[in-house]
């Protein structure tokens, strides 16, 4: 059976300046590894986002985001940026309860809430989702590998 990994973005893939994404100034910018914002506010992926995007990839895991940012556009705009997006196959970025989106996965994945492992910085979405069946885990200070390794090890 498949499993699905889903991420969060902000305060969970990125840090947007030590705000949300939709608290930035764009037009957005690729400065290195980083983005900047027209105010020169710098948005950053956290460390080891790409090497587990790439892991996971390598295991044909397959991923999807979770976000309920109130400026989808300027969240997807980040995503092409960093070149990221290409590693989703499902992108639920809307504002909403993350129930709707969860909804939404399952729907178009079909695959079952207790497969699925999501990934968030704010309590309230752990619980809402948790609630659904899905393995939900509270992330700070941005994702990490054993974090990602802990959680799909305790699917199976
Ligand atoms: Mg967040």
């Amino acid at each position: 059976m498949d499993k699905l990994v889903v991420f969060d973005l902000d305060f969970t893939l990125w840090d947007a300046g030590g705000t949300w994404c939709d608290c930035t100034n764009p037009p957005y910018k690729r400065v290195n590894n980083h983005v900047v914002d027209s105010y020169g506010s710098q948005i950053v992926l956290y460390p080891e986002v790409r090497s587990i995007l790439e892991d996971l990839t390598s295991e044909n895991i397959i991923m999807a985001l979770a976000s309920r940012t109130s400026a989808p556009s300027w969240a997807r705009q980040l995503l092409d940026l960093f070149e990221i997006e290409d590693f989703f196959a499902y992108q639920e970025i809307y504002p909403s309860s993350k129930i709707a989106h969860f909804n939404q996965l399952k729907k178009d994945s079909g695959i079952p809430f207790n497969k699925m492992v999501f990934f968030d910085d704010e309590m309230r979405n752990i619980q809402e989702v948790g609630s659904l069946g899905v393995h939900a885990v509270y992330v700070r200070d941005g994702i990490n590998t054993s974090i990602v390794k802990k959680a799909i090890a305790s699917l199976k």
